[in-house]
């Protein structure tokens, strides 16, 4: 894609090609290092920043690359602090972002392309369509901006501030409620738009910048992928030597209700996709998530929590309800706070681990499953999935 300068972004590069453009500039190895430090520990928004650089490889870099973040057009604020992002891209097509503030932990959600192509029967980014796949420097570059707006720019050179804090600073639960906001931990949910896992090669490549420690450092337990489950996506990622978290969207207990919520089941069976996850490894020995969108009246019976239990019998792994966000185009209701009670009851008689999602953003649509194209943006016919 042609960017308006016709310069090709430094922003987005892995080792590999920040090395070969090293080399062909006559430099040492080492120089290619420095840059990586730059564009994703220290974040730096021009090459003239990169003061380590003499002046040539700066002057050279500049003339041959941009440096860019993609451009924030709308910044939605949510009574609850909840800041929902909207990005234009050079081809105009357009992706969310969502920062979300809670009291000891601050998470941005990304996305991984523009639209989707899975047609989730209650998701809108599936109702309003697919576009394309974004590449490395969109994806890291939601994360960049966020965390850039949330904290200023670097401030010598620690990019994880939680790791500074020494065990006999950190307050304690009942002194202080929560850490001032520079001093969160910063996580990282894979869970905007699209299917990471049908961008595969983009989301790997991004995912080593977000987890390495002389990158942006989120730890890999501070990291979620979620999927549908993508099985021949699913076992690379598994293959990968660092792995973030895995949340797995299951939605329904049964072959034949998740058929009818999701038209991926048709292709990857929900029986395939639980026994792949229960192989996935975890970091730190940590259990897989299985999220489980909880419609009124649709699969929030006790019949239906009954049959999740004899679905995870015996799985490690922990349940995650999302009770339904609405929207005008979403044509299904929430559940009743019984019926979330009762459904978390059976679990967690069952010894499932089980927790309710918290909506947040939902006054700017900025919870799950509420992020979609804007209008006038034109859907293109979703490709098959590999
Ligand atoms: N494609 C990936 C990433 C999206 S994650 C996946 O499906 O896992 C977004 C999460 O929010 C998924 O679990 C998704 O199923 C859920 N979700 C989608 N629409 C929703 C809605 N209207 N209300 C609540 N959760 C929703």
């Amino acid at each position: 894609m042609q960017s308006p300068s016709g310069k090709p972004n430094l922003f987005g590069l892995d080792r590999a090609a920040l090395g070969a453009i090293a080399a062909g500039l006559g430099e040492p190895a080492y120089r290619a290092e420095q840059i990586y430090l730059w564009l994703y520990r220290r974040r730096a928004r021009t090459v003239a920043e990169m003061t380590d650089l003499t002046k040539g490889v700066r002057e050279a870099l500049a003339a041959t690359h941009d440096l860019r973040w993609p451009e924030v057009v709308e910044r939605g604020h949510s009574r609850d602090g909840t800041i929902k992002y909207l990005f234009r891209l050079d081809d105009g097509a357009t992706i969310e972002s969502v920062y979300i503030p809670e009291d000891r932990r601050r998470t941005i959600c990304i996305s991984t392309q523009a639209g989707c192509p899975l047609k989730c029967v209650f998701c809108l980014t599936g109702i309003s369509g697919y576009k394309r796949n974004l590449v490395p420097w969109e994806i890291l570059g939601q994360v960049a901006t966020v965390m850039h707006e949330t904290e200023g720019g670097f401030r010598g050179g620690r990019s994880q501030p939680s790791r500074r804090w020494p065990q006999r600073e950190r307050p304690s639960r009942s002194r202080v409620s929560a850490p001032p906001e520079r001093r969160k931990a910063w996580n990282v949910v894979v869970m905007g738009m699209g299917e990471p896992l049908l961008n595969y090669d983009n989301t790997v490549v991004a995912l080593r910048a977000l987890m390495d420690p002389d990158g942006f450092a989120v730890a890999p337990k501070k990291l979620t992928l979620s999927t549908v489950g993508i099985l021949p996506a699913l076992e690379k990622l598994m293959q990968e030597p660092v792995r973030p978290n895995l949340a797995i969207s299951l939605h329904a207990p049964t072959k034949a209700l998740r058929r009818e919520l999701m038209p991926i089941e048709e292709r990857y069976d929900i029986q395939d996709v639980i026994a792949a996850a229960q192989r996935y490894p975890i970091p730190h020995g940590g259990a897989v998530t299985y999220e489980y969108v909880l419609l009124g009246g649709v699969n929030d019976q006790p019949t239906h929590a009954r049959a999740l239990v004899r679905l995870l019998g015996g799985s490690r792994g922990k349940v995650n309800l999302i009770p339904l966000n609405q929207a005008p185009e979403i044509p299904f209701a929430p559940p009743s706070p019984e019926a979330i009670d009762e459904f978390c009851r059976i679990l967690s008689e069952a010894r499932i681990t089980v927790s309710v999602r918290r909506p947040r953003g939902q006054d700017i649509l900025a919870a799950c499953g509420q992020l979609h194209l804007k209008r006038g943006e034109v859907p293109v016919p979703a490709p098959v999935a590999s």
